[in-house]
């Protein structure tokens, strides 16, 4: 007698996620997992042709910010437009849990700053009152609420300190009676099901009212003791961002004393001079049997600026005169004809020209049909100089056009290298986060468009393998990111010949209209978690109203 399955995806390459080559062959799903795969015989309720189409595990993004937009958007957009079916929140050491009710408005004044979301929307979207107060409530109020793809949680240092310290997390060192709370809570949030424990000291991670956010001010001490819970629970990852006093050599002692792994943001192309990377890709390869990972990115870092702050420019000495002006000297500077000369030289000789040229207007308010474009296109389209374009559109908007420019990791022999090397690890899409000024959650379809099928800098297996076995391994998540039989039927069937996402469009679907930029996908035939097709060509297959299959993957695992 055929056997019976719930879904069966016909005719597909399968490449299972391990690495191993793709074959032809057929994917039974039954009861949420996979039931068969290779040759398969049988019926099922619903048949997927995937001729011509890759059939590959869901992919796992292990770097979102989606702690916030969990509670008002339950299908995670943009992540399973671009074929995510598992994603990790909590990172960089921010969170929403544990938090105290008088704590509220602090966590989401950094949120403000960190995620690049109004405040408004942030309290209108979480409501006034919160449903959790400790780590494992907001757990279980994810799960309540239901998500279309599974969801994971570190807990991050920045709440726990806020909820030990009050605001004074923001300005000191802890006590060593603090520091032993703050370890029950990360032990709490562990038991409850967190997937590791995350911190930041990046410069870059301002919270309110421009002080640093919380874990920037903790010792040396205080990082160890926390992350040493992991030891005790003899599970977990931690997921740290780099800065002063937290580098390679701590994360080496963070290992050897609790035994696990490490993954580390980021490794960016540029971000210790142009051969920087080389050095930290060895000591990384001597790191790499310990499970200590610099996760890398297949997009450049972007910066949003307008030309009023001109912080990204302004290391050139052209600049100085711009630096040294106030607003009404800026708007003469940017007129005068001497030193618009001046720049164009500057940037057609340095290596700042092709950056330069890869800015994306974003924003520019007396024209919106420039918005979104690439500088260098305008610029070439109008016969100008893109200098000159982006001068004469900030003057004709009162220095309120935005533009976003490529800072690191924009060399892509330099990616191609840090994609490529066996020690690193896929990450940073900070999906959910920076919301008005980049989306980098398109990052799976940019990889397996852009580096496999036009560059060929990986394997399509390999690739796949990156997005799926590697970091579910890493970060805990049995049970998912390989094709075989008993495992959880999360599935993403794309074209590989079209495979890819569209550049950034801006659109206001957030908590009270804001606005947020996201990326289409192409090529993604289907996305299916835990037996349950949630997207098809393109479109949503569920009700993001009804029931939904995405699990809460508590110590990596759905209950
Ligand atoms: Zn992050």
């Amino acid at each position: 007698m055929a056997e019976r399955f719930d879904l069966l995806v016909r005719g597909g390459l399968l490449i299972d996620g391990t690495g191993a080559p793709a074959r032809p062959g057929d994917l039974g799903i039954r009861g949420g997992r996979i039931a068969a795969a290779g040759t398969v015989q049988g019926t099922a309720d619903r048949v997927l042709d995937a001729g011509g189409a890759v059939v590959a595990p869901g992919f796992v993004d292990i770097h979102t910010h989606y702690d916030a937009q969990v509670f008002w958007d339950r299908m995670l957009t943009i992540s399973p437009w671009h074929g995510v079916t598992s994603v990790v929140m909590g990172n960089c050491g921010f969170g929403v849990a544990p938090t105290r009710p008088a704590h509220r408005d602090l966590v989401l004044r950094t949120l403000e700053s960190v995620e690049g979301m109004s405040l408004e929307a942030l309290r209108a979207g979480i409501g006034a009152e919160w449903p959790f107060e400790s780590f494992a409530e907001f757990l279980a109020a994810v799960e309540r609420r239901g998500t279309a793809i599974n969801a994971g949680a570190l807990v991050g240092h920045t709440p726990v300190r806020l909820y030990v310290m009050g605001e004074e997390a923001t300005e000191r060192e802890a006590t060593d009676e603090e520091i032993g709370q703050m370890r029950g809570l990360v032990r709490d949030a562990l038991r409850a099901g967190a997937l590791g424990f995350a911190t930041s000291k990046s410069p870059t991670h301002v919270g309110w009212a421009g002080r640093p956010v919380p874990s920037r001010v903790a010792s040396w001490h205080e990082i160890e003791t926390l992350a040493g819970c992991l030891g005790e629970a003899a599970g977990g990852v931690m997921q740290a961002t780099i800065g002063p006093g937290l580098f390679l050599d701590q994360f080496a002692a963070i290992q050897e004393r609790t035994h696990r792994p490490v993954s580390w943001t980021a490794l960016l192309g540029g971000m210790l001079g142009p051969d920087g990377h080389r050095a930290v890709l060895e000591q990384s390869a001597a790191l790499q049997a310990r499970g200590v990972l610099p996760q890398v990115s297949c997009r450049p870092l972007m910066v949003e600026f307008q030309l009023k702050a001109p912080f990204p420019l302004e290391s050139m000495s052209v600049m100085k005169p711009v630096s040294q002006a106030d607003l009404a000297g800026r708007r003469r500077l940017y007129a005068d004809p001497e030193f618009r000369r001046a720049l164009r030289e500057r940037i057609d000789e340095g290596r700042i020209g092709a950056p330069f040229r890869d800015i994306t207007i974003t924003e520019h308010p007396p024209d919106p049909s420039v918005a979104e474009r690439r500088l260098g296109d305008v610029a070439a389209e109008r016969g100008v100089h893109p200098v000159d374009l982006a001068l004469d559109l900030s003057l004709a908007a009162d220095l309120e056009t935005r533009f976003r420019m490529p800072i690191l990791n924009t060399d892509p022999a330099i990616v191609a290298e840090l994609l490529a090397h066996p020690a690193t690890m896929i990450g940073l899409s900070d999906a959910g986060a920076h919301a008005s000024q980049l989306c980098d959650a398109c990052a799976p379809t940019e990889l397996l468009g852009t580096w496999v099928r036009e560059r060929g800098v990986l394997s399509l297996e390999e690739a796949v393998r990156r997005l799926t076995t590697q970091p579910a391994e890493v970060f805990g998540i049995a049970d998912r990111g390989r094709l075989a039989p008993g495992l959880a039927a999360d599935v993403t069937v794309f074209d590989p010949a079209t495979v890819g996402c569209s550049p950034l469009r801006r659109v206001r679907d957030f908590p009270a209209g804001a606005d947020r930029l996201v990326s289409d996908a192409h090529g993604i035939r289907a996305v299916v978690v835990n037996g349950v097709m949630i997207r098809e060509d393109g479109r949503d297959a569920v009700d993001p109203e009804g029931p939904l299959p995405g699990r809460v993957l508590r110590g990596g695992r759905a209950a």
